[in-house]
């Protein structure tokens, strides 16, 4: 294929998808208030005072009530003991008007973060972190499906349409995305490899993506002669670096991938901020409102297809 070194990248919004998705969200809950006289309920739980889960907890709070539902905040100390928050955890699980539990993650470290999260009603665990969720995704394609994982699949749909057949890499394992995302994409028909640390000859396998995904925490660790001309990259990387202007040093949210030199290669990126960021937030809602419609024997939103 002929590569035009001045031509860039189609430039992926996630603000206006997620737009979208939260706008449905919210046209939906209106018409389950109407039609039901059922208002979804997001309960998020923050344990200690870490700056950036605050502000995502905060972020959480605001948007589920801009779409119309009950959001139902709790801030714990930091030194909270296990039992406390396992028995917070149940409370919530037995609330009726409580339909979404999320515990922000990371935990203080006297807290088994596994614990919590199997303490966690499958059916009310809108992160999709719950192994019954992750084991519905696995086998079955079905269950609540983690957010940052389903925002990239709704960026791709739109943006690449029809992904059957085509090869996907996704860089990195974890549980919240890499994992998921790679179920997701197997489950539209691609041919999805998963690469990690130990994998060898990384530049070689992203170079033989249609879609690359790098969900790392690495910052600008893939370059653009590691992207083939033309292919769809996902940045889910959010990075703080510091860099120093004019004004003198400052920090700077940068993504797993090197932007500058894959948007002259790639045929869509996502940029960062702006890109896969505000899809989770979105598709939190999204869970959110398919999860009461579950609990009350209503038919899922289907937002997602
Ligand atoms: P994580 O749990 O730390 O997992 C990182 C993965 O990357 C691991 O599988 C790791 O491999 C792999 N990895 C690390 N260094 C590598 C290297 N040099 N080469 C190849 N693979 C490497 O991270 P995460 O929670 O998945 O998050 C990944 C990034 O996404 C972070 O920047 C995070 O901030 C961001 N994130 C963004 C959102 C959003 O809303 N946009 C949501 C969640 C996460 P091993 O398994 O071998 O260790």
């Amino acid at each position: 294929m002929d590569w035009d070194p001045a031509r860039r990248a189609r430039l992926i919004d996630g603000k206006a998808t997620a737009a979208r998705v939260r706008a449905t969200v919210a046209r939906q809950v209106a018409s389950l208030v109407d039609g039901h006289g059922l208002t979804p309920g997001l309960a998020v739980v923050l344990v200690g005072d870490d700056p950036a889960s605050e502000v995502y907890v905060r972020n959480k709070g605001r948007q589920t009530r801009e779409a119309g539902m009950r959001s139902f905040e709790t801030k714990l100390p930091a030194g909270t003991a296990q039992a406390e928050l396992l028995e917070h955890v149940a409370r919530l699980n037995a609330d009726p008007d409580v339909h979404g539990i999320l515990v922000q993650l990371p935990l203080p470290p006297q807290i088994d973060e596994l614990a919590i999260l199997d303490a966690i009603r499958p059916d009310k665990d809108v992160d999709g972190f719950h192994v019954v969720n992750a084991g519905l995704l696995a086998t079955r394609g079905s269950g609540i499906v983690p957010c940052t994982a389903l925002g990239c699949l709704l960026l791709l749909r739109e943006y690449v349409g029809e992904l059957g057949g085509l090869n996907a890499v996704v860089i990195g394992r974890s549980n919240i995305v890499g994992k998921p995302l790679a179920q997701l994409l197997l489950r539209e028909n691609c041919t999805v490899t998963i690469a990690h640390s130990r994998s060898r000859e990384l530049a070689d396998l992203c170079r033989r993506a249609d879609i690359l995904v790098a969900a790392v925490g690495q910052p600008r660790m893939v370059k653009g002669d590691w992207i083939r001309p033309g292919a769809t990259v996902i940045d889910v990387g959010i990075n703080r670096v510091s860099v120093t202007g004019p004004e003198g040093p400052r920090e700077r949210l940068v993504g797993d991938v090197d932007f500058e030199s894959a948007v002259t290669i790639a045929g869509a990126i996502t940029p960062v901020p702006g890109g896969v960021g505000p899809m989770t937030i979105a598709c939190l809602l999204q869970n959110t409102l398919a999860a009461a419609r579950a609990q009350h024997g209503l038919d899922a939103a289907h937002l997602e297809e």
